[in-house]
């Protein structure tokens, strides 16, 4: 058997065990720099992100490991979704549940999932980082570099139609810009063959309720696009 065909029998095998990391030793650890790699020898997007899950292991690449995360937030939802919510960073409930908006942000961005006519297991949810910073404190700039591309990796794999990027820090990483939120949103990008529409974070709702109607504004234009074949 090719090395190449072992190590893919290996990965969907470890994956279907639900193993998450198949060493410790970097040195071992297998690398899939690219989805286009990952997608070379994984039958199906749910085998392909359980590959690039199996990747990320328990992960040591950046200093947020060591700084009292207690596990890695990968993505919920639908490998193969329409729609794909990217927000920035977990925060303590999603570092408990091990899913991303878990919290009182979570439950508004259910809302508004369910606002245009979804479900949450209708769309995949991540974050631009895999980890909880401490103390909810802003991603910094290594840490964003080193766990990006398993954003990009996780959205080259499912694909989805539409993007929305959900404040900030998610807009910036996506849209290669410094610009804010408040500029960016009111457009619709072009993005790794999908629509993006960037949108103010949830916990920027919860702050700031009159925004909610800027928000809304933000999803017809998602249902729009969801709804042209
Ligand atoms: N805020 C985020 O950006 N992501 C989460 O998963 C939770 C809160």
């Amino acid at each position: 058997m090719a090395h190449r065909d072992e190590l893919a029998e290996h990965l969907r095998f470890a994956a279907e065990l639900g193993i998450q990391g198949v060493s410790r030793d970097p040195a071992w650890r297998p690398r899939a720099e690219t989805a286009a790699q990952v997608m070379t020898f994984a039958a199906t997007p749910a085998a392909a992100l359980a590959a690039v899950r199996a990747d990320i292991g328990d992960c040591t690449r950046c200093k947020l490991h060591r700084l009292g995360r207690r596990q890695i937030v990968f993505g919920v939802g639908n490998p193969e979704a329409d729609l794909m919510f990217v927000g920035e960073a977990p925060g303590h409930d999603e570092d408990v549940q091990g899913f991303p908006f878990v919290g009182r942000a979570g439950q508004l961005l259910t809302k508004i999932i369910e606002a245009i006519g979804l479900k949450r297991d209708d769309v995949y949810i991540a974050n631009v980082i895999k980890c909880r910073p401490p103390e909810n404190r802003n991603p910094e700039q290594d840490e964003v570099e080193t766990c990006e591309p398993f954003l990009f990796q996780q959205v080259d794999i499912i694909k989805p139609r539409v993007v929305v990027a959900l404040g900030t820090f998610a807009a910036r990483a996506l849209l290669r810009t410094l610009d804010p939120i408040s500029r960016l949103r009111g457009r619709v990008y072009d993005y790794r063959g999908a629509k993006l529409i960037p949108t103010f974070h949830p916990a920027y709702l919860l702050r700031n309720p009159a925004s909610k109607r800027d928000v809304w504004e933000d999803m017809k234009v998602v249902k729009k696009l969801l709804s042209e074949k």
